[in-house]
């Protein structure tokens, strides 16, 4: 849905460049139907009943949740406040999955009054604050595990998770004992099995290796009378940013095929976020100025760190381009934002076109885990966030402002 024509950037039916105009910079731009296709692409391939629960984390903005909502997507939640977002975008609680390792209590009462589908339940103890919470409440508390099954991702060490050394899940060797002190409880009740093993995959076998392991401890729990309506396969498919190659998806449904054939009345839950929206998002940003430093070219940009966080912390690549192309000719260069950190970059010794002042550069694939992670460092206004859907664009999040700023301080 990004693509050049006559050497200008378009976005669906759109010019990028009209819309930096009306926007102004720095800009996040969004495609819609780029989300809709990568949905109804996995949504197709999967063959058993399924449930395809966005991970809300990977871009929560109302209008990007909503437009999943609206195929019937549920959510990944980490947080109350994702649950809140989820309302308010008119996504149905009652398709939501609650994970992460430290759900407060409050976080727990909110996510039962929401009535969500499931808790993706994380340790012994927490089981115990759910059951205590939920008898407070005088409700049943619907629970899944997560399992740590000791599976390696083969991906950037910072979104690995599900290796024994990881925080995440409950260890394989504990997860039937898990089950069966839930079993004994009187507010909850057992729904499922869930396991997240990394981010980023894209060769998909580490995720049978997991499946297959998760099947091995829906048999033994099922020995003991414990049986599973949902299987909980995580997210974590990859996306393309440089040079990867596409996860296989024909692949990735017969691994679920296979590896669950003795659980078909199971329902397969999915949690995929950077798949379904990291490749349907640019971040646009504008040259200010440029310089070299004893024959190191630097080209400082108007967006930054804390605008787009991830060439920062995970040395991530991302394909960055001129909105509008010259032909003019190629210098190396640092991308580098106004934050007076030296982490503050896009790219490091890269070859691009050489720049003016004000010209528009876009940074692809920023669709996922860009916006969400955005702060207001160096007391920075968030950017803008804009939807396209063909030939029309949509104001999704406004600037922020210096009031939005100071909200909440007092001197
Ligand atoms: C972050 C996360 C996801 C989404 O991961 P992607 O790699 O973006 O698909 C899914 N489930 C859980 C539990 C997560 O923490």
């Amino acid at each position: 849905m990004f693509y050049y024509k006559n050497n200008e950037l378009y976005v669906e039916d759109m010019k990028v460049a009209d819309i930096a105009l009306e926007f102004k910079t720095p800009l996040y731009i969004y495609s819609k139907s780029h989300f809709e296709t990568q949905y109804k692409k996995l949504d197709e391939k999967i063959t058993r009943r399924h449930l395809i629960c966005f991970a809300l984390k990977a871009n929560s903005n109302l209008a990007v949740i909503n437009t999943f909502a609206k195929l019937g997507a549920g959510a990944d939640v980490v947080s109350a406040g994702e649950i809140f977002r989820a309302k308010k975008a008119g996504l149905d609680t009652t398709k939501i999955v609650f994970s992460g390792v430290g759900k407060t209590p409050d976080e727990i009462k909110y996510a039962l009054e929401n009535n969500i589908l499931m808790f993706n339940i994380e340790s012994f103890e927490e089981l115990e604050e759910i059951e205590k919470v939920a008898c407070l409440l005088n409700k049943t508390a619907p629970v899944s595990f997560r399992v740590n099954p000791n599976v390696d991702p083969k991906t950037h060490p910072y979104i690995s998770t599900g290796l024994k050394k990881n925080k995440f899940g409950i260890s394989h060797t504990q997860i039937v004992d898990a089950y069966k002190k839930a079993s004994q409880m009187k507010h909850i009740s057992i729904k499922g099995i869930q396991f997240h093993i990394g981010s980023q995959l894209t060769d998909v076998s580490p995720f049978f290796e997991a499946q297959i392991k998760v099947a091995h401890i829906m048999r033994e729990l099922l020995s003991l009378g414990i049986k599973l309506d949902i299987i909980d396969i995580g997210g974590g498919l990859g996306v393309v940013y440089e040079n990867e190659k596409e996860p296989d998806l024909d692949q990735y449904a017969n691994f679920i095929n296979e590896a669950f054939k003795d659980f078909p009345d199971s329902m397969i839950v999915l949690e995929p976020g950077r798949f379904l929206v990291a490749n349907g998002g640019i971040f646009v940003t504008k040259v200010l100025y440029r310089k070299q430093n004893e024959g190191k070219n630097f080209i400082i940009v108007d967006g930054a760190m804390n605008d787009l966080i991830r060439p920062s912390l995970y040395d991530a690549y991302h394909k960055i381009e001129p909105v509008v192309k010259k032909n003019a000719k190629k210098i190396t260069a640092d991308i580098v934002g106004p934050i007076c950190e030296s982490g503050d970059f896009f790219a490091r010794s890269r070859e691009i076109d050489s720049l003016e002042r004000n010209d528009l550069v876009s940074i692809f694939s920023s669709g996922a885990y860009g916006f969400t992670m955005a702060s207001n460092y160096n007391s920075r206004c968030k950017p803008a966030e804009v939807l396209v859907d063909k030939d029309k664009v949509k104001l999704v999040r406004a600037r922020e402002t210096f009031e939005d700023l100071i909200r909440g301080e007092t001197i």
